[in-house]
């Protein structure tokens, strides 16, 4: 099959990679119907991440089942299914309260690489949820949004606990900040500030439920929020960048007893004792529990509540990975879709 290699930052190859068989008798193997580039791929791409050898990318994926292990029993072939960047039992402890990516038995999808024609899916019971019935073409680029982006947004906004009265800030204008705009506003939020300053993410947050646009950083931009919070800070802060900066400020842009939900991988961020103590703030975050949140987000999907998939401004075969890898880097596009 073909999939997508990174040999080292700045060169992604896409080549013959050997076919996925079943390992373990939970396993299930995809065919992918369509795959994506992450803002996360983004950090070994740059070499912010230390590469360990050649590595396969990717981790989000919908496809139809191919096959099943003997022991997978609610997954059959022919299935159009999705799933999340952790592979999942679905049935510790953990799993139960609703904290997969935190499960006990769980997988790192990144670490079979899902840019890809096939992939195996361990724990497929667990991990895999079906459409019901084959999607329509258009639905698709949503479906994979749901396999990270979308789910990842919804966590960061329940973290945050966006909901009915509140104002909820969003720091971030990747794919994950947009879809938490989206969950805002799904989830009752009165008022949803977008921090951007970039105009077709702008545009697109303005669809996606964004009332406010505030394009200042920084200090200067937690004076706006606080500006347009009668002096307060928000209720509730999505941070969906994972650096230093982005998490100083939106700490500071919450108000006391808010929340800020964090779903930026972290890199670097240190956060000073004091100021956390006196800021009073709930702080959630971490690996979204995606696969607590897709059949709810199939649901809206299918139904047409929500269209996730414009988070996608690019679509390449997966062939032109490595120019999908380049546009992201250089934000000329927001996502790019990739077709095998
Ligand atoms: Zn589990």
């Amino acid at each position: 099959m073909r999939g997508a290699v990174l040999y080292a930052p700045g060169d992604v190859r896409v080549e013959e990679r050997p076919d996925p068989v079943i390992v373990e008798p939970t396993d299930a193997i995809i065919r992918l119907s369509a795959t994506c580039v992450c803002g996360s791929d983004l950090w070994p791409y740059r070499g912010v991440e230390k590469l360990d050898g050649a590595a396969p990318m990717g981790h989000e994926y919908v496809g139809v089942v191919e096959e099943v292990g003997g022991q997978v029993t609610t997954i059959r072939p022919g299935q159009f299914v999705v799933g999340s960047f952790w592979a999942s039992d679905n049935t510790c402890e953990i799993c139960r309260a609703g904290y997969q990516s935190g499960c006990v038995h769980r997988v790192l999808m990144g670490s079979i690489g899902t840019q890809s024609e096939l992939a195996r899916i361990p724990l497929a019971d667990g991990t895999l949820v079906a459409t019901p019935g084959m999607p329509d073409a258009d639905l698709v680029p949503s479906l994979l949004a749901a396999s990270d982006v979308l789910g990842t947004g919804w966590f960061g906004a329940v973290a945050a606990a966006a909901g009915p009265g509140k104002t909820v800030v969003v720091v971030g204008d990747g794919a994950v900040g947009l879809c938490g705009i989206l969950a805002a506003g799904q989830l009752g939020a009165e008022r949803v500030i977008a921090m951007s300053r970039h105009a077709p993410r702008q545009e697109l947050a303005r669809r996606f439920g964004a009332t406010d646009i505030v394009t200042e950083r920084g200090d200067e931009g937690v004076a706006r929020i606080k500006e347009l919070t009668g002096g307060l800070g928000a209720h509730s802060v999505i941070e969906a960048v994972g650096t230093q900066e982005s998490m100083t400020q939106a700490i500071r842009s919450t108000r006391p007893g808010g929340h800020v939900g964090f779903v930026g991988v972290s890199h670097d961020v240190a956060l000073q004792g004091d100021e956390l103590f006196f800021s009073l703030v709930h702080l959630h975050g971490g690996p979204a529990p995606v696969r607590q949140y897709l059949p709810e987000l199939i649901g809206l999907i299918c139904d047409r509540k929500i269209d996730p998939g414009q988070v996608f401004d690019l679509t390449l075969p997966l062939d032109q990975a490595a120019e999908g890898y380049r546009a992201m880097d250089e934000r000329r596009a927001i996502k790019a879709l990739l077709l095998p």
